[in-house]
């Protein structure tokens, strides 16, 4: 997967073939399967590519083979590994196991530990059907589509034992055995190895326990768990993977706790106490969750049906016993819940929340007895590669040379660069944005054939020199995609001014059983189709890790307001950080890190917000919203000098990137999970 966060990598498949890179989905799998071979080695010679093609390959031998800052014995099959497990993983456009920042910060954090060579593992599962593709409705609200995945099309292999027969792995789940296969990813130096239960041995309905991600019943949910915490082991297992730690990225996991009591008790002859106490220094647990609502619970019933037999036969304790590992507060007898957080934080000498707000959060939320470690925060970061667009990437190259990001302390050579040439970056950023953003358009309106009129109408939309303000995310309710709706006659006043032009982009997916969510989205969506607001405000359907990536380079501002202190991290505003996009954003999450008025904008929250009902704080806060829109960022982006470049602004892009890119990263926070926790594990 080098090569997804190589934009040298896209040009070259660009220079092939465009359309058909893109109607791959950026998948070179598929790309090479379609092409054909007497046209591709044409093409090669006569467009000179060979160089290049050369170039690239000689980069990723370096890069694979360059010394790493850490373990030197990373490359060794036989060192043991920190095992990482996630339900979801954003790598890269065409593998559709991911729904957001979650997953985006499961593969930056694979992506970052193969850069600087820690033995890490990921683990996770093959979705048939993964995430859904969203549509926008002809009545203006979401609706989703699954599209088949076609594994043998996908940059993956299926693990083969010797004799070149796929290893798979079994689990006794309610009296009959489930089976998986495993796919493997290479990312970089990593290995990613995802589970899959579309076997001929299993029946339908255990086939599907990998066909979506979060479908949203709790049967499936829990089956899903079962294969990713209990089936993930055993997978490591059965390739002969040697454990040094396991890192459960959110609850999902948790049940591999019960799976490696399971093994110490059976290799070392102890009891369950005993392995328990043993595995406990070696597992390390991530918590995204800053609410009570938030955290994945079953109910006893459920968890009887699957975990009896576990606990007599396997654990050799009752299932009362096995329950009260994850049975937290619901004593009332009838209703008690099985919380997927609390056995991890109970079976995990190492606990973190996201961001140091967040972490104070969980701290409170928990409160674990003092005898015991606590939980610390290691703040988000993101993989800069892979959100870096190629005019980004080619600005850095061009002024501080081919392994610029490699440099320590480098962004702080920015200072000296004249404010023309990172202005011309931006400028060419946000070109390239809307020149996406038309094409994506008519590329849809092409498909129902609509009228000549029609397409003429989107090759002038939106505004190249206008302040482009973006908003994407999950479209869950917490995260207020429609907060600055709230005074539509500010609003109105504020994209009327025809001085200091601004134009909005949102995109984002509402879970699909989310209707909050999906009315915030049809709310836009009825406002970008208005003839108020029409070429202001746009809607872009369908948001996925390549929407991110344009949005994040080539808006000037990136909003985000969440509900404090709801957001526990959130990491799309450091995505625009190292892009010249600064953050408007509430001091929730990482920009309470983040801020301050030489790096970005906040939105001012009422004191004592968090028992203040939603409509009044919602109320204060947009209000803020739209005076420092009007009285700030606005008047800073049309303060031209001489030669029409925003001194100040430029000035605040040059602080941002300095003060924040070299932080807000996952080398840094991949280091910290590093230094802090599996270094120590036990
Ligand atoms: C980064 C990213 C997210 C996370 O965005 P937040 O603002 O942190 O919620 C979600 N979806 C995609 C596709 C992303 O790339």
């Amino acid at each position: 997967m080098y090569w997804s966060w190589n934009n040298d990598f896209s040009s070259i498949l660009e220079e092939i073939k465009r359309d058909y890179w893109k109607w791959s989905s950026k998948n070179p799998v598929k790309f090479l399967e379609t092409i054909d071979h007497n046209y591709l080695f044409d093409i090669i010679e006569k467009k000179n590519l060979k160089d290049k093609i050369h170039r690239l390959y000689r980069d990723y031998r370096e890069y694979l083979n360059k010394a790493t800052i850490l373990e030197k014995s990373s490359e060794d099959e036989n060192t043991s590994k920190y095992i990482y497990l996630s339900a979801e993983y954003g790598i890269t456009k065409c593998l559709k196991f991911y729904s957001g920042g979650l997953g985006t910060l499961s593969g930056d954090h694979l992506k970052s530990a193969s850069d600087i060579g820690i033995p890490l593992v990921g683990v996770g599962l093959a979705y048939l059907y993964g995430y859904f593709r969203q549509y926008i409705n002809h009545d203006g609200r979401q609706s989703e589509l699954y599209e088949q995945n076609y594994f043998e099309s996908l940059p993956m292999n299926l693990v083969l034992d010797e004799d070149y027969r796929p290893i798979k792995i079994s689990i006794e789940i309610f009296g009959k055995n489930v089976y998986a296969q495993i796919w493997c990813l290479n990312i970089g130096r990593i290995k990613l190895y995802l589970l899959d239960t579309f076997v001929d041995e299993n029946a339908v309905e255990d086939k599907r326990i990998t066909d979506i991600l979060y479908g949203g019943e709790t049967d499936k949910r829990i089956l899903q768990e079962i294969l990713l915490g209990i089936g993930g082991l055993r997978a490591i297992a059965a390739m002969g993977i040697k454990i040094k730690g396991c890192h459960m990225n959110e609850g999902h996991s948790a049940f591999l706790v019960f799976e490696r009591i399971k093994e110490m008790m059976k290799k070392e002859n102890i009891s369950f106490k005993e392995a328990q106490e043993k595995c406990y220094y070696s597992n390390v647990f991530t918590t995204h969750t800053p609410v009570p609502a938030g955290i994945d619970i079953f109910p006893r019933w459920l968890m009887e049906k699957y975990f009896y037999n576990y606990a007599v036969n396997e654990l050799k304790i009752s299932f009362d016993e096995l329950f009260a590992e994850g049975d937290l507060v619901t004593k009332n007898k009838g209703n008690e819940h099985f919380n997927m957080a609390y056995l991890a934080i109970n079976n995990s000498n190492f606990v973190n929340g996201v961001s140091k707000l967040h972490a104070k959060i969980a701290r409170r939320m928990w409160s674990l007895p003092e005898s015991r470690s606590q939980i610390i925060s290691i703040t988000n970061g993101i993989h800069i590669k892979t959100y870096l667009s190629s005019v980004s990437e080619n600005f850095y190259k061009k002024h501080f040379g081919k392994n610029w990001l490699e440099k320590p302390g480098f962004f702080e050579e920015l200072k000296a660069l004249p404010d023309e040439m990172i202005w011309k970056m931006r400028q060419k950023n946000r070109s390239a944005l809307i020149s996406q953003i038309r094409e994506r358009i008519s590329d849809k309106l092409k498909l129902i054939h609509d009228s000549e009129d029609k397409l003429q109408e989107v090759q002038e939309m939106l505004d190249d020199n206008a302040l482009t303000i973006g908003f994407a995310r999950r479209f869950a309710t917490y995260k207020r995609g429609t907060l600055i709706f709230r005074n539509i006659e500010r609003l109105k006043k504020i994209l009327a001014n025809d001085k200091l032009k601004v134009q909005f982009l949102f995109s984002g997916k509402s879970h699909p059983k989310d209707e909050g969510g999906k009315n915030f989205i049809a709310e836009i969506v009825g406002y970008a189709d208005s003839d108020l607001f029409k070429n202001k405000i746009v809607f872009i359907d369908n948001y996925d890790m390549e929407v991110a990536k344009q949005l994040v380079s080539g808006c000037d501002v990136w909003l985000n307001n969440p509900r404090r202190p709801l957001e526990a991290s959130g990491t799309s505003g450091m995505k625009a950080v190292t892009n010249g996009c600064l953050n408007f954003s509430i001091l929730d999450g990482w920009w309470l890190e983040g801020y301050s008025p030489e790096t970005g904008w906040k939105i001012d929250s009422p004191e004592n917000y968090e028992n203040m009902y939603d409509f009044d704080v919602d109320n204060y806060e947009s209000e803020s919203m739209y005076n420092v829109l009007e009285n700030d960022i606005l008047p800073m982006f049309y303060d031209r000098d001489s030669k029409g470049i925003p001194v100040k602004w430029v000035n605040k892009i040059k602080t941002s990137i300095i003060n924040l890119a070299g932080y807000f990263n996952t080398e840094r926070m991949v280091k910290e999970y590093y230094d802090l926790f599996y270094s120590k594990l036990k």
